[in-house]
């Protein structure tokens, strides 16, 4: 049995590490307008530590990583830690999840240096909604990076769209098309309460039932695809006759936690057991010592909660445990 199983027997293979809780937007249901308070550089994790934290988790079973943030390509340097991180014994994959803005300067880069897939964020195709959505940066720029990553070879390229409901619904058709004449993998992704529960969400939060409504409609005849490479929780769909296609990503409506393998290290150096509660352990007492270290990573496993309660937070019910404050630029999505 892997030393990454927890009390619920979900083994744990998959890291995910933010490099930094900065971003260049604001998307609306990630980061305030106004931003937060952003972690000093000097209490960041340096690249050797998390290089060392990789370690004790690969010595325990994780093989899969996906580097996240904030944006992850506004940390200096980025490509030597990820050749650093391909370097370790039992790392296997090396994923990337980032905004596209500043993609087309470093697909290169990064893929010669062992990223080997990439998910960008794309919530509209609509330059003005990207504007309102994302509240800084160019559509343009995200539309560069993801052709320059085509360009590099990174197959499949997969672009992550949150649904929001009254900005951007009107164009999951649009998104739909795009999958069916590329060849992208898009993926709906409902909108989560994390680190706010707010009317906000509650008035912008849209079930993936939607999609499969949208593709009907649209006259798409639809059937499961499987074997996606590294599709995690997506439900995946194709198209026939189509060229890409689309999954859904649904943690609110039908939570996917009893397959959960995942665990997170926030930039400042916690590991997050679940995206949703406010449990996290420290590794920075513990780095310098791989024992310790294996010893945070087994706490997490001892800690983890069965599960998230997302949809009971859209139920107006009672939890049972107190979700986290940081917003999702601070732990990594
Ligand atoms: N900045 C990078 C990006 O946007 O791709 C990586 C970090 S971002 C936090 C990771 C993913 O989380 C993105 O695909 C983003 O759309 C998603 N995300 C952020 N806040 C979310 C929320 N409240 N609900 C659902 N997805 C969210
Ligand atoms: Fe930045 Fe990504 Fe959050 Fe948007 S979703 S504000 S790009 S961290």
């Amino acid at each position: 049995m892997s030393g990454l199983t927890d009390r619920w027997g979900r083994v744990h293979d998959y890291l995910r590490i933010s490099v930094t809780d900065r971003c260049n937007l604001r998307c609306l249901y990630c980061m305030p307008e106004e931003g937060v308070a952003f972690t000093e550089s000097s209490n960041l994790l340096s690249f050797d530590d998390i290089v060392q934290v990789v370690e004790a988790g690969a010595k325990l079973g994780i093989s899969k990583l996906r580097i996240t943030g904030g944006e992850p390509l506004v940390r200096a340097n980025l490509d030597q830690l990820i050749v650093r991180l391909a370097g370790i014994p039992g790392i296997e994959d090396i994923a990337l999840t980032t905004n596209g803005v500043l993609l087309a300067g470093q697909a290169a880069a990064l893929r010669a240096a062992g990223v080997t897939r990439v998910n960008i964020s794309l919530d509209t195709l609509d330059p003005v909604r990207f504007k309102f959505i994302a509240r800084r940066g160019d559509l343009k720029r995200v539309m560069e990076g993801i052709e320059e990553a085509a360009r590099v070879g990174f197959s499949p390229i997969k672009l992550n769209c949150v649904l929001l409901k009254g900005i951007n619904e009107d164009e999951i058709t649009d998104f739909l098309r795009l999958a069916y004449e590329q060849p992208l993998h898009v993926r709906f992704i409902e909108y989560m309460p994390i680190g706010h529960a707010d009317d906000n969400w509650k008035n912008h939060y849209l079930p993936l039932t939607s999609v499969l409504d949208a593709a009907a409609v649209a006259g798409y005849s639809v059937q499961r695809k499987h074997n996606v490479k590294g599709n995690g929780p997506s439900d995946d769909w194709e198209m026939e006759g189509g060229i890409g296609s689309f999954g859904l990503i649904h943690p609110v409506s039908d939570h996917f936690c009893k397959s959960c393998n995942r665990l997170r290290l926030t930039a400042d150096g916690s590991i997050n057991p679940c995206l949703y509660w406010v449990d996290e352990l420290n590794v920075k007492p513990a780095l310098g010592d791989a024992a310790a270290l294996e010893a945070v990573f087994a706490k997490a496993m001892a800690v983890k909660p069965e599960n998230h309660e997302m949809a009971a937070k859209l139920a107006d019910e009672a939890l049972t445990h107190v979700p986290t404050e940081r917003r999702m630029s601070q732990i990594g999505g």
